[in-house]
């Protein structure tokens, strides 16, 4: 089957690049969300980095044009019934995913191929609560989807072969380069990169440095592009936490506890980047330390 027309559900941080990437690549893209609010946000911003790509001579007005108009907008889940390939990108909380499928799924087209892109919720688990676990997978975006190269594709213990298949051609349409990863928690950017961000905010919590100590340390020493804390920041506090806890239950290992830090910042809605405050306050010119 051609894929043509794609669903994304959830148009936060994650929806709107996805929306993007997709709309650019010539598909069509219908995306929704629960706030009519977010859809607008999203639709602005989407407007606003295709502008910045123009700017940058990386795509023409043309192209930038033509993806806008191929995105439209929905409040109603069931509008997305003859997507061919539904994304969803929804709060990574089990029981919305759960409700989110339940109510989709009846209006789908059998064989509309349904994925999530959850950083750590069992693939597995989604798909056994829906009409089509074979038909269904991790499709696992890096934020800023439009930047990152990497889209980790990870099958649930029913995916068939030809989903697989289908997902690796839809990839290679958007540009970009997958690494597969098996259904275990977090697969294997965040299995690996959250227990280090959890780390960065016990070494804050501990007082072995302070944030720009930290972030400092490991940008100059570890050679990373961004320092632990400004990354979590970027992905947002309620994300790492989340995937924290997944590890930590998924895997029943003490190492993964979520840093008591962590999960304070998110109980005073101190989310990062996206609330204007997390380890750092976004509200001046520059990022300024909160503690
Ligand atoms: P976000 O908080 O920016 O956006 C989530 C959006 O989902 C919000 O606009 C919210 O209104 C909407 N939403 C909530 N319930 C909904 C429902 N029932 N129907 C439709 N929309 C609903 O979150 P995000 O960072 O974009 O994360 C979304 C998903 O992407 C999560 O599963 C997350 O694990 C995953 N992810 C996040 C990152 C990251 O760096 N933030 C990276 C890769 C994957």
């Amino acid at each position: 089957m051609a894929i043509q027309t794609v669903g994304v559900i959830g148009a936060g941080q994650m929806g709107n690049g996805i929306a993007h990437v997709f709309a650019l690549a010539g598909f069509d893209v219908m995306l929704t969300d629960i706030s009519r609010e977010a859809l607008d946000k999203a639709v602005a911003l989407i407007a606003h980095n295709l502008d910045r790509q123009v700017s940058r001579e990386k795509i023409s007005a043309g192209d930038k044009d033509a993806a806008m108009k191929r995105i439209s907008t929905t409040l109603r889940l069931p509008d997305l019934g003859q997507c061919d390939l539904v994304i969803e990108a929804a709060t990574e909380r089990e029981s919305v995913k759960h409700a989110i499928f339940e109510e989709l799924v009846p209006h789908l087209k059998p064989e509309t191929i349904l994925t999530s892109n959850t950083s750590s919720i069992s693939i597995t688990r989604l798909a056994s609560r829906t009409d089509r676990p074979e038909k269904f997978m991790g499709f696992h975006f890096m934020n800023p989807v439009p930047v990152m190269q990497l889209v980790e594709l990870i099958r649930g213990i029913a995916t068939d072969e030809p989903t697989y298949d289908a997902l690796i051609e839809v990839v290679e349409k958007l540009g970009k380069t997958t690494a597969s990863a098996e259904d275990f928690p977090a697969f294997i950017v965040n299995r690996i990169l959250m227990p280090m961000i959890n780390e960065a905010v016990y070494t804050l919590y501990e007082g072995v440095g302070n944030v720009r100590s930290i972030d400092r340390a490991m940008k100059l020493g570890a050679n990373h592009p961004m320092g632990p804390l400004e990354l979590a920041d970027f992905i947002g506090l309620d994300t790492c936490l989340a995937i924290m806890n997944v590890l930590h239950e998924g895997l029943a290992d003490t190492k993964y506890r979520p840093c008591p830090l962590l999960t304070k910042y998110v109980e005073a809605g101190w989310l990062g980047r996206k609330t204007g405050r997390g380890f750092y306050d976004y509200s001046g010119e520059e990022p300024v330390p909160t503690r």
